[in-house]
């Protein structure tokens, strides 16, 4: 069996090789290192995939979200809500730029922001909702929506997990993750499921006024050159990465569905295991979730629900089966994020999430003969 990997960008690399290396030498020729050519062509490619109008490339996707913040005009002391069970960067960039993180509780099935925890969480001071699309699966962006507009918020989606995914509206209308709010960011961190080799991120808007503040605010507040109208940030995509994600792009939706047919493989394995709850998909496209680019599986997340899974991980790690804890402590509770407007009893869910939850390998190469290995250790440990 092929040593078992997290995740095996070696092994996907072999897939656009040729590509890579061609598009590298061609920008170590011409010296378009920074905002050329490569990068205006992803950007392009990018717009034309998720069917938004505009795509902002910069340097990672936390500086996506804070400058989606920044173009919206947040101010100090505005409130917002966001997700309490996520990576930290979402709520780190919320309080660098002085604003207010009101932290949330999030839903026991799909992982995501808790929208009646939103609405309780509402104030007069409150101006915007980040839903983050976790583990692959969006948010419930009908409703968060429809919340935003009736107390008049933004939406920022931090969508630095579920690039690629689908959401089916109610209505039937279907959108890809990161277009629905007036906002969105993505993180092309090696590991992210359209992931480049170094840094690299997006902001993603339909909105002309806000791309154009955009563009300048990650460019140093120039709109015209030597012209700084705005304070602004300096985060850029280089050229090498463009062409990196240029060569990944195409084949984005076919990694999603080979990370889909993983889950689907790891799924049937625990079916009907006691104590081991299997990511659930949860949507408005009925009947065809098998099929559809619903859940994009950034992350295969398990709820060992025993009171086994600290042991599990200790006893996958000896089996040479890497694993991950996404995320072990609530943002709450985290010192830099500590607030004394939060009571434990607001978040029974993520209390429960980070005592249970285990990340399997996920990635667009593993083989069956691994999945079934890692099943097999993971039942065998869990209810053996
Ligand atoms: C990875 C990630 C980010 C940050 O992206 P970077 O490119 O590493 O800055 C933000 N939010 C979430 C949910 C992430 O998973």
């Amino acid at each position: 069996m092929r040593k078992i990997q997290m995740v095996d960008l070696g092994g996907q690399f072999a897939g656009i090789k040729e590509q890579v290396n061609t598009a590298i030498s061609k920008i170590m020729e011409t010296s378009a290192f920074i905002n050329g050519p490569e990068v205006h062509a992803f950007q392009k490619e990018l717009e034309d995939y998720l069917g938004v109008k505009h795509v902002i490339p910069c340097a990672n996707g936390t500086d996506a979200l804070q400058i989606a913040m920044m173009g919206l005009g947040l101010r100090p002391g505005d409130e917002v809500i966001t997700a309490d069970f996520t990576f930290a960067a979402t709520v780190e960039v919320i309080a660098l730029l002085n604003l207010t993180p009101v932290l949330v509780d999030v839903d026991p099935e799909t992982f995501n922001i808790d929208v009646e925890a939103v609405e309780k969480a509402i104030t007069s001071r409150t101006k915007a909702i980040v839903p983050v699309h976790l583990f692959g699966q969006c948010a419930n962006m009908d409703a968060i929506l429809e919340l935003a507009e009736r107390h008049n918020l933004y939406v920022i989606e931090d969508n630095a997990q579920a690039i690629g995914a689908d959401y089916f509206f109610k209505n039937g209308k279907k959108q890809k993750a990161g277009t629905m709010g007036h906002v969105g960011s993505t993180s092309f961190f090696p590991s992210k499921n359209l992931g480049a080799y170094g840094d690299g991120g997006a902001i993603f808007t339909n909105d002309d006024r806000l791309a154009h503040t955009l563009r300048g605010m990650v460019n140093h507040g120039m709109y015209e050159r030597y012209h700084h109208d705005v304070v602004g940030v300096n985060s850029r995509l280089d050229s090498i990465q463009a062409a990196v994600l240029r060569a990944k792009l195409p084949k984005l939706d076919e990694y999603c569905s080979k990370r889909r047919e993983a889950a689907r493989k790891y799924s049937d394995h625990f079916s009907g295991q006691d104590h081991i709850a299997v990511p659930i998909t949860v949507n408005n496209c009925e009947g065809v979730c098998d099929t559809c680019d619903c859940h994009v599986f950034h992350q295969y997340t398990l709820k060992i629900t025993n009171g086994k899974r600290d042991a599990l991980v200790k006893h996958l790690n000896e089996k040479g089966i890497p694993c991950g804890v996404y995320y072990p402590i609530p943002l709450h509770r985290q010192k830099a994020y500590v607030d004394e407007r939060y009571r434990e009893s607001d978040f029974p869910v993520t209390n429960e999430l980070v005592k249970e939850v285990i990340s399997l390998p996920m990635h667009t190469e593993l083989d069956d003969e691994q999945i079934a290995y890692i099943t097999t250790s993971v039942i065998g440990f869990v209810n053996g």
